[in-house]
């Protein structure tokens, strides 16, 4: 990057001015990881100190059948084939119940567009989670999930919203935002859930009083422009509504297929490499950057490995998700050593050796509990260093 160009852009970050669509792609040219890392890390720090938020939480996905094939998932089964399944209520309330013991706060539920379960099963799944776990907050359903209801139930997103809150529904996932420019969008989402509708869906919501996630797929046929186009579009919604209380990238996992069959799903698989660390930590680091109206960024360390969610967290993130539990829609095709639960412990530790201070928060982003700061860089050091998967 041109000398002149990357003092201008540093002054703009220093002095707190909002940055352009052509000032994220110019970040997005820079090969200089050390000085976007300085640069986000300034950003994050103004807003969230040396903190790192966590939740303890579980993921919950009621059902494999989906309507849709989207050319990245290898989570979708079609009705009859060998592993498809469905969880009846009990079930999903006998598993919820297991992490009692562990002070869970929050039950993260997101499910495959399914052709014939009717629209009733989703505010009675809620309604019997709740009765079972009153002080876990749930987190439940993608925007395009909530276009699947208005679908089947012939209703309008409005009453089934107010009939999901009325159940217990405390937040929207952030899903099915993957890019939202078309010219990457018709290539891999197989639903109807675009930008107009996605939009519309989490507006509603933060009329209603939900704070809600925003997510962003990277790192497979994408370009940086879409990202950082993606960027702009939430940005500009922020500014309208506030709604939005976390970013989230998400890489592309490259790597599909099925544990089970051991079928290959993603028809990305043949035209895609997924994101190298450094692209992972520069998506972070722009991000952050262009953000200057959403408080969080989060690193869902599932999907980026242990070693590179620590780093994250000096390239603008301040969140992590969380200790997770059977993350079905990526994990079963991972084959990075990436585990599939981190406890409350795990993740103090992990976060101190990272050295920031962890705070375990709920899903509004209210504070549960703070913990010490991390000791000392010496101090850490002079221990046996765990290796970080
Ligand atoms: S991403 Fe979601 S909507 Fe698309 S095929 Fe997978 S489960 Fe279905």
């Amino acid at each position: 990057m041109d000398a002149g160009l990357k003092r201008e852009l540093e002054a703009k970050v220093y002095a707190g001015e909002r940055l352009s669509r052509s000032d994220g792609e110019a970040l997005y040219a820079s090969d200089d990881l050390a000085w976007l890392g300085r640069l986000a890390h300034h950003k994050r720090t103004e807003l969230n100190g040396d903190r790192v938020m966590f939740n303890v939480n579980r993921h919950l996905n009621l059902t494999n059948v989906c309507s849709a094939s989207c050319a990245y998932c290898s989570f979708q089964r079609k009705p009859g084939e060998k592993d498809a399944y469905t969880m009846r209520i009990e079930e999903a309330v006998a598993k919820a119940k297991e992490m009692e013991d562990e002070q869970l706060t929050e039950l993260h539920i997101v499910n495959g567009l399914h052709p014939s379960l009717p629209w009733r099963y989703y505010p009675k799944v809620l309604r019997e989670l709740k009765a079972a776990l009153p002080d876990v907050k749930l987190k439940c359903f993608t925007a395009t999930e909530v276009q699947w209801f208005e679908k089947i139930s012939g209703r309008p997103a409005s009453e089934i919203l107010d009939e999901l809150m009325d159940a217990g529904l405390e937040s929207l996932t952030g899903g099915g935002a993957e890019i939202f420019d078309w010219e990457v969008r018709q290539h891999i989402v197989d639903h109807n859930t675009h930008w107009e509708d996605w939009s519309r869906i989490h507006r509603l919501a933060h009329e209603k009083g939900m704070k809600t996630p925003a997510t962003m797929l990277y790192g497979h046929i994408e370009e940086p422009r879409h990202r950082v186009d993606h960027v702009m579009r939430l940005r500009e919604l922020q500014d309208e509504t506030g709604g939005f209380a976390v970013f989230i990238p998400l890489r592309y996992q490259h790597d599909f297929h099925d544990s089970q069959d051991g079928k290959v799903r993603n028809r990305l698989q043949e035209r895609t490499t997924m994101a190298a660390p450094a692209e992972s930590l520069k998506t972070f680091a722009v991000s952050r950057l262009m953000f200057d109206n959403v408080p969080h960024v989060k690193c869902f360390w599932v999907m980026h490995g242990l070693s590179v969610a620590q780093l994250t967290l000096n390239f603008g993130a301040d969140d992590l998700d969380g200790s997770v539990v059977e993350y079905k829609i990526t994990h079963d095709a991972d084959s990075y050593g990436t585990p599939n639960t981190m406890h409350r412990d795990d993740l103090l530790e992990l976060i101190w050796d990272a050295g920031f201070q962890p705070v375990e928060r709920n899903t509004r982003y209210e504070v549960v509990r703070e913990y010490d700061r991390a000791p000392s860089l010496a101090e850490r050091r002079s221990e046996p260093q765990k290796v970080w998967a």
